[in-house]
């Protein structure tokens, strides 16, 4: 048996004879004697310690070529997939005014028609394979609850076929949630909708300034109340987005949340995540110049783990670190604009050179346009960071470069966060293997 190339290795300050062992193939924690891993290259371990290592990732079989196996990873993970995904953007048009919003100079009266919609409908039936069981879509935008009567047209037509295939059908909102009342939240819960994801920027009044009305109102009071209104009929989760100044203020979000009576067991999931930067030449909205262009920055290791942190003791919950392709490699995922163009990643709408076809025609070959092998060299294979990468985010280089053929390595980011990360849950919520 041989250690595995992918895992960290941390140390334990409050017991110092063990060592803290994370598997990024696995996502396993566990809490070993130091000699352990020695003892398993000797081949002085019981069978049954053999076993326990080999299932948590950190340990693999002789003989296995391991590097070599991981270029089959996401191949795996798209065989094994049996849901399929679709990113809807119903409109680019939204009652607020952000000032940061990425869509910029993109926004305006544009929404998907009933034909486009009707394509939206077929292309889904034309992708699903008998092999899958359930269909995810995500309405986006702009604000798609101006699209409301679209959401409805499109989920009766999806889980009706669904339904006739035996499969599960799904929909989630990423909604600014000044339009998501109660009696809508009743309504599109029986078309299959799962959750919604709302944005606060910290409390009221650093809200107001960054996510105000397109009329200059403020719009965190509205949110609270639709929130309170709808949080037991479908999941709420709060999403936010910090700047290098104002991260700190976001942890009074939480308070106030707990305050109201939004704590844990009514919110479904917070997630924080920086502010991202503008591709060279894009001036719009021209007042908004602290975006971020790389998971590099050195303060986003202090703002992540501190909102971590601040998110985890309050005991609410925030996604895990897992193995997570992009989804650019993942198969079973689609973004659709509202015009029918399709996409990888939402992040690319608009840019010339990422298109990967249109609902009409169906998908043209993007894996050269994507560079979906950037991680398969001697580099990233080697590299224990891997599952948690696989070459970065391609949207983030593009930001940078203008281009994808380079990758966004993380391993500065990872090198600095992810032990911490590892204690963290395991102070706040993971059950550790120890030996
Ligand atoms: S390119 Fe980046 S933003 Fe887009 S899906 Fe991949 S990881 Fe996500
Ligand atoms: S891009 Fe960097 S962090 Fe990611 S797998 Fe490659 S070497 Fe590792």
């Amino acid at each position: 048996m041989h250690v595995s190339k992918y895992i960290k290795i941390y140390p334990l300050e409050e017991k110092p004879e063990s060592i803290l062992v994370y598997s990024t193939k696995k996502a396993s924690v566990s809490v070993l004697k130091k000699q352990l891993l020695e003892s398993a290259e000797r081949g002085s371990l019981s069978s049954e310690s053999l076993a326990t290592l080999s299932d948590l990732g950190v340990i693999i079989s002789e003989g296995m070529d391991e590097k070599r196996s991981m270029l089959g990873f996401i191949d795996g993970i798209n065989r094994s997939d049996t849901g399929m995904s679709v990113t809807v953007v119903l409109n680019m048009d939204c009652n607020f005014a952000c000032v940061y919003c990425y869509e910029g100079d993109m926004k305006g009266k544009l929404y998907m028609s009933l034909e486009t919609a009707d394509h939206v409908v077929e292309f889904i039936k034309n992708r699903f394979s008998e092999t899958k069981k359930s269909i995810n879509i995500d309405f986006f935008g702009g604000e798609p609850l101006l699209s409301k009567d679209l959401i409805v047209y499109i989920s009766r037509a999806v889980k009706s076929f669904a339904e006739s295939k035996g499969a599960e059908y799904t929909f989630s909102l990423v909604s600014n949630g000044s339009l998501f009342k109660r009696k809508v939240a009743g309504e599109l819960k029986a078309l299959g909708m799962q959750n919604v994801k709302i944005t606060l920027d910290g409390t009221a009044e650093l809200h107001n300034r960054c996510r105000p009305f397109k009329g200059g109102g403020g719009s965190f009071d509205i949110l609270i109340r639709n929130i309170k209104d709808t949080c037991d009929i479908v999941k709420v989760g709060i999403g936010g987005n910090f700047g290098r100044k104002n991260f700190k203020d976001f942890p009074r979000l939480l308070d106030y949340l707990e305050g109201e009576g939004l704590g844990p067991g009514k919110i479904s999931q917070v997630k924080f995540d920086p502010v991202m930067g503008r591709e060279k030449g894009d001036t719009s909205p021209a007042d908004f110049v602290d975006g971020c262009m790389s998971i590099n920055e050195p303060w986003l290791v202090e703002a992540g783990l501190y909102l971590r942190e601040e998110i985890l003791k309050r005991g609410y919950s925030t996604p895990k670190i897992l193995p997570m392709p992009c989804q650019v490699e993942l198969k079973n995922f689609y973004v659709v604009h509202f015009d029918g163009t399709l996409y990888k990643c939402p992040g690319f709408i608009g840019k010339k050179g990422f298109e990967t076809g249109n609902v009409r025609e169906g998908m043209t070959d993007y894996s050269d346009s994507h560079k979906l092998d950037i991680w398969k060299d001697d580099e990233c294979l080697g590299c224990e960071y891997l599952p948690l990468c696989f070459g970065g985010c391609k949207y983030m280089t593009y930001l940078r470069e203008g281009r994808v053929d380079r990758k966004d390595c993380k391993k500065p980011y990872l090198d600095a966060t992810l032990g911490a990360m590892v204690k963290q849950d395991i102070r706040y919520r993971r059950k550790t293997k120890g030996a």
